[in-house]
């Protein structure tokens, strides 16, 4: 038997539950796993408390990231006793995922553990600063160099935001951080390394095609008029990454400056993402970024406080990264 938080739909109503399952029970993948930590992103807490359709079968196990041991694998890349890690897939949403005590997967979702990361600091990092990274690699992809000039980041108090400040500053950019939360002024620059804040508002309302150029690039995980925005002022030849949507969907532009300026935008997704970038991106971000400061940054709870843990996170209560503890 095994412990897991199962989300279950029928005409009970909709419900996140604490079970124990036989382990008859789980999908039959090509690699089983005890799951040491996962943790819980915003999917993951929308789908956990039903304020999102992030699930797309039930029973399903939430979880969209996690890591642990291999406990059995009909896989050639993975053996008894390797410690892999998983983000993405649409795991945690089409396939269970890592919120509970064991987890069956393909072998070909699964990512070694970074020789200089831990367990728990991949958990850490997780979805928010995997994909924070790619955002990185892909400016670089674009020659993107700190003597450019400065570097925006949106969103930036956010999960993804934050890693993107502080993986821009370690590696030497001068960052704008645009952020609505001007008490975070002082966490952004002094403990993430930017070097400058800007008031999102600025960015917010529709703008002109172009505008004044500021930035040699930058990371958006705002879309919707700041991305628009973001794109009329970024300087000739530039590049921008986007990942993410917190203010729309939508991205009400023009082509002025990509014909005009030459600008670059890149689209970044990390759930799909092919496995030897997945592997570059882990290697990075245990090169680049401080892991004595990420435990800062990270709360651990045990599994039988997810579900807590996911309403919190809705509800504003929660500074930093939730660790789930599954062992
Ligand atoms: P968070 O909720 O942690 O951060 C989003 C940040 O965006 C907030 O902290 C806030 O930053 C800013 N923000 C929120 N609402 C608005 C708004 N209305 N207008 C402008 N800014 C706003 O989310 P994540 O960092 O985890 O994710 C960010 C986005 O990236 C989401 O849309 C998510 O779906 C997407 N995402 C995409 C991935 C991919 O693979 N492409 C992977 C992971 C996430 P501040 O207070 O500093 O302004």
């Amino acid at each position: 038997m095994f412990k897991a938080l199962v989300i279950e739909n029928d005409e009970q109503g909709y419900r996140s539950l604490l079970k124990d399952l036989p382990e008859s029970q789980l999908p039959d993948q090509d690699v089983t796993l005890d799951v040491s930590y996962s943790t819980l992103n915003y999917k993951d807490a929308l789908a956990i408390c039903n304020k999102g359709p992030i699930v797309r079968q039930f029973p399903m196990v939430p979880g969209i990231d996690f890591v642990g041991r291999v406990t059995s694998s009909r896989h050639p890349d993975w053996q008894h006793d390797d410690v892999a890690l998983l983000t993405g897939w649409g795991v945690g949403e089409k396939y269970w995922g890592g919120l509970a005590q064991k987890a069956s997967v393909s072998g070909d979702w699964l990512v070694p553990l970074p020789s200089t990361l831990s367990p728990l600091q991949t958990m850490a990092i997780g979805t928010a600063g995997f994909t924070a990274m790619l955002c990185v690699l892909a400016l670089e992809k674009q020659g993107v160099k700190p003597d450019h000039g400065p570097v925006l980041v949106t969103g930036a108090s956010g999960g993804v935001g934050s890693f993107s400040v502080n993986l821009l500053a370690r590696l030497g950019f001068n960052v704008i951080a645009s952020s609505g939360r001007a008490s975070d002024e002082e966490y952004l620059i002094t403990t993430l390394g930017a070097s400058s804040v800007i008031d999102r508002a600025e960015l917010a309302e529709p703008g002109k095609p172009l505008a004044k150029e500021r930035w040699a690039a930058a990371i958006d995980s705002v879309g919707s008029h700041t991305l628009s925005n973001v794109l009329a002022a970024t300087q000739r030849d530039g590049v921008v990454a986007a990942c993410g949507m917190a203010q729309g969907l939508d991205l009400p532009t023009s082509v002025a400056p990509f014909i005009l300026r030459g600008v670059t935008l890149a689209g970044v997704d990390s759930v799909m993402c092919p496995k030897a970038l997945r592997q570059q991106a882990w290697q990075r971000l245990g090169e680049i970024l401080d892991t004595t400061q990420l435990s800062k940054f990270t709360h651990v709870i045990p599994l039988s406080e997810a579900r807590q843990g996911a309403h919190d996170l809705l509800e504003g209560k929660v500074r930093g990264r939730l660790i789930v503890d599954c062992r």
